[in-house]
């Protein structure tokens, strides 16, 4: 067997070890529902079916809601879909490699933290990940815990959460004064506008729900009547601020879902 082919059953075996011990505790742990909007919300990128699996399984029983993608156009789909707080994602995927996903995601300004998976462990290797914008690095083969152990590190970290000044093309929001300019010209927005544009330039290059922006702008858990004209009506008005005539379109509308920020059109 070839030194590849030890490695996968060295990390195989740590997976399985693991496994044992996770169905012993499985009846006394709790498994965030999908629905479950507090957990963390995992990406595993990982071509590899049982691996993928297992980790999914590894990280779910960590009460965090997991999704998974095999190949890097699903990750790079899912990505402009949801906000993730974190991206699992191997190096060596079958279309493009991890590092393609990565400076992919990093070019459209998602900030997600990203822990690489890789079999290559050169320094060179290193260097090439982390400055594609990983924050974190792992060779295969690993033991479960050191995953876990990484991921809780930086789910932890404070991160783009706390960046005070955000842009997106020549609009730029100081988050702390909540002043927003485009083009240098200071746009005279009431609070509730400054609420969403926030928390849509931390989402760039993602598509924001009317669901996310009802829960995390309006606060509102429990849907009892819908914000949905509401919604549409401060976003419409934002829009007119933000976007004036003759400027490069910002804020897009996905139909039927909700709305993006970006230089580009979903
Ligand atoms: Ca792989």
């Amino acid at each position: 067997m070839n030194a590849q082919g030890c490695d996968l059953l060295r990390f195989l075996h740590d997976v399985g070890s693991l496994q044992c011990s996770f169905s012993a505790s499985f009846a006394r742990m709790t498994v965030a529902p999908p629905g479950n909007s507090a957990a963390p919300r995992i990406l595993v990128v990982e071509d590899e079916g049982k691996t993928r699996e297992s980790l999914a399984e590894g990280l779910r029983l960590e009460s965090w809601h997991v999704e998974t993608a095999a190949s890097a156009a699903s990750a790079v789909s899912s990505l402009s879909d949801h906000p993730f707080d974190l991206i699992v994602l191997d190096w060596m995927l079958p279309d493009r490699d991890g590092i393609d996903v990565l400076r992919t995601v990093r070019q459209r300004g998602v900030h997600t933290p990203v822990l690489m998976l890789t079999a290559r462990n050169s320094l060179n290797d290193r260097v090439i990940g982390l400055d594609s914008g990983a924050d974190d690095y792992l060779p295969k083969p690993f033991a479960f815990a050191e995953l876990l152990a990484r991921c809780r590190a930086l789910l932890r970290r404070p991160n783009w959460t706390n960046e005070r000044l955000l842009d997106c093309g020549d609009l730029q929001l100081d988050t702390r004064a909540r002043v927003a300019v485009r083009a240098g010209q200071e746009i005279n927005l009431t609070p509730r506008e400054v609420d969403v544009l926030e928390y849509l330039m931390r989402n760039q290059g993602q598509t924001v729900t009317r669901e996310m922006l009802e829960r995390e702008v309006w606060k509102q858990s429990q849907r009892m009547t819908s914000l949905d004209n509401v919604i549409d009506v401060q976003i419409m008005r934002l829009r007119r601020k933000v976007d004036r005539e003759g400027d490069e379109r910002l804020i897009h509308t996905v139909r039927g879902v909700g709305y993006q920020l970006g230089r580009t059109s979903p």
